[in-house]
This record gives C-alpha cells, structure tokens and sequence, in this order.
C-alpha cells in the first residue's frame, strides 16, 4: 500500500470560550494530498476547529502540528506563511475592492516581488465565470460568484493546506456542484483540503476521509465511503 505523509495531525485539543468548552478532545489526522471532511451539527465545534488551527483561537490543551511544525509557535500569520490557509464561513470577501484586488489580497504573504500574473491565470481556469467580473466590484457579485472569489484568494496564498468553513452555504444546487467539482481539481493538483460542511452528505462523497464531530468530541471518523454507509452516522448526521 501507497505511504502517505501525515500532513496536520491535532492531538488533544482543546478549546473554551469563556469556560465553555467547545472542544473537547480532538484527534484528528489529515494525510497529505486527501481531502477530509468535517460534519457535524450545529455547535458542534467544527468552526472553532478550523480557527484553531488557523491560530485565531487559543487552545486550552493539545497540539496541533502541520508538517512536524508545532503551530502553537507560530502567530496567526505565520501559519499562513507556513501554508496553512483558511477560507473562513461567510466567504468575507472584501466588498468594496474589485475582485482583482481581493485575489491580491490573498497573495499578501508572498514573497515581495513575486510575478503573480500566473497564479490569477490558474485560479480564473478553476472560476471561468469570474474572467469577466475582474474590475467589478466584489461586493456587487452574486453569493457563489464571492465565494468563488473567497476560494481564488485562499488559494493566491499559494496554500499547502487548504481549509474551508462551509463553502456550499447558501448557494444553488448548480452553483454548489462548480464549487465541490473545483476542490476535487484543487485535491488533484496535489493541494491537500480540510472541509468543514453542513451539507454533509456531498462533502463525504468527495472526500477521502471524514470526521464527525459533535458537542467538540470526535463521534465518528473514518473512510469517507464507510461513513456514508454507516447506518448511525446515516441515521444521526445525514438526515438519511
Ligand atoms: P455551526 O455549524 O453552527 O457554525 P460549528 O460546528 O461551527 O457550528 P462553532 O461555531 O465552532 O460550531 O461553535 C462551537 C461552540 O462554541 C458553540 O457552543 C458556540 O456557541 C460556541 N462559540 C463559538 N464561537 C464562540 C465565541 N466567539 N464566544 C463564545 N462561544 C462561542
């Protein structure tokens, strides 16, 4: 069998706000190249998670390492540097800047000087619709035309990890079939994705592997096909 590199690994983690736990407990490994999913009910953590490992939210205990690199260590920024990037949920696409500006924005931590011609041609290949909307402004954009935007302007960061907060929130079912046909080309360009998504059921028939978390505890993990499969996950997170 293949040997696959362990990418992010969380052990332990825990998180509080305000003395109210959010997690409890997380284990979670994410190899390299896959894409997991994360899928839960409301309030179950995953948000935190993902801003937990972004290093927006403190840990109370655990450790969160991204290729041997304890991300404890390193500041909000840093992480990003390090190439764990995070598409957070509501897309946050700066309104008020034409697309083009936000897809720079994402470039930020690039290297001063770096010609970025290349990599706004390659996440326009993966977005056709936004070729034409580059000038416009990206607040006058439609909710899946912004959160393509919101993924282009992750992935400009040139993101070894990528993470994403509910990317299909919202939007039609069209719209979400582009967005889930766009991560598998990100998984196949060898970009490994940690998806977080209510709509639960189509993020585990893209993913590889799956995690369900409920009240911040791992309540199930596995291969995304077996999950699928297993009649209390069905019963309990699918709606099935
Ligand atoms: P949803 O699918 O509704 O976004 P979630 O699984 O992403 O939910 P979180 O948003 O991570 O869950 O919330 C986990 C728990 O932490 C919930 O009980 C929530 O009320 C609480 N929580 C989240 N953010 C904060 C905050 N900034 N301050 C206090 N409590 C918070």
């Amino acid at each position: 069998m293949e040997r696959r590199i362990e990418v992010l690994t969380i052990t332990d983690a825990q998180v509080s706000y305000d003395g109210s736990v959010a997690l409890r407990g997380v284990d979670m490994t994410v190899p390299q190249g896959t894409l997991v999913a994360v899928i839960g009910p409301n309030g179950a953590g995953k948000t935190t998670l993902l801003r937990t490992i972004s290093g927006l939210v403190p840990r109370t205990a655990g450790k969160i390492t991204f290729d041997g690199v304890d991300l404890g260590r390193l500041s909000a920024d840093k992480i990003v540097r390090h190439g764990v990037v995070h598409v957070p949920e509501g897309r946050m696409v700066l309104g008020r800047m034409s697309v083009h500006d936000n897809l720079l924005l994402g470039a930020h931590c690039r290297p001063r000087g770096t010609n970025l011609s290349p990599d706004i041609d390659a996440v326009l290949a993966l977005f056709p619709p936004l070729k034409t909307r580059l000038t416009q402004l990206a607040g006058s954009l439609s909710g899946g035309e912004q959160q393509m935007v919101a993924i282009a302007r992750g992935l400009m960061a040139k993101p070894r990890l990528l993470m994403l907060d509910e990317p299909s929130l919202g939007l039609a079912p069209l719209v979400i079939k582009r967005i889930f046909e766009v991560l598998d080309e990100i998984r196949r360009q060898g970009i490994t994705v940690l998806l977080v998504e209510q709509n639960a059921e189509m993020a585990l028939s893209h993913a590889d592997q799956g995690y369900v978390l409920d009240l911040g505890r791992v309540a199930a993990h596995g291969s995304a096909s077996d999950l699928l499969k297993d009649e209390r996950v069905r019963n309990a997170y699918l709606g099935i």
